[in-house]
């Protein structure tokens, strides 16, 4: 018995390994390539009506903000507490006083960007972190199953 993988006389018994679908008798140097296959393989019972769980959306790891509840409050307290006019503010921040107006009375949620401006200004906190929920991590684990072609590289190398 030859090993269908490097040709090598198998010295004991072969070992069944599944190489890209196809299995193949090698030797243990080889089997490490696939994957083994142990017999005898039971079929693994199906239970009914199991549903798999519904795909989760992978959203990419980052950092979301929100806008904090009352901030129209916040913005407005502490531009009173300055002095400053609506628009004095607006001027500052390079907008128009109709958006200070909205934003205070909230009926306009600034951007994420504008909110900065206006927490840089007023040093204030007016953005909060919101957890994007459990993100899940999907492992990958350290086998990597090897095809075909890497075998035929192997055996050419
Ligand atoms: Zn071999």
């Amino acid at each position: 018995m030859r090993c269908e993988i490097c040709g090598k006389k198998i010295v004991g018994k072969p070992v069944k390994t599944k190489i890209d679908s196809s299995v193949m008798d090698v030797c243990r140097e080889c089997s490490k390539f696939g994957k083994i296959i142990r017999e005898p393989s039971r079929p693994r019972p199906t239970k009914a009506g199991v549903r798999r769980a519904p795909k989760r959306s992978r959203r990419p790891m980052e950092t979301l903000y929100e806008v904090v509840e009352g901030y129209g409050e916040i913005i407005r307290a502490e531009r009173e507490s300055r002095g400053w006019s609506r628009e004095d503010l607006a001027e500052r921040i390079n907008e128009k006083v109709s958006v200070i107006n909205r934003i205070e009375s909230e009926r306009m949620e600034p951007d994420i960007k504008l909110a900065r401006k206006l927490e840089k200004l007023l040093k204030i906190k007016i953005l909060e972190k919101f957890e994007a929920g459990e993100e899940e991590r999907i492992e990958v684990g350290g086998f990597r199953g090897a095809t075909i072609g890497d075998i035929a590289r192997i055996k050419r190398g």
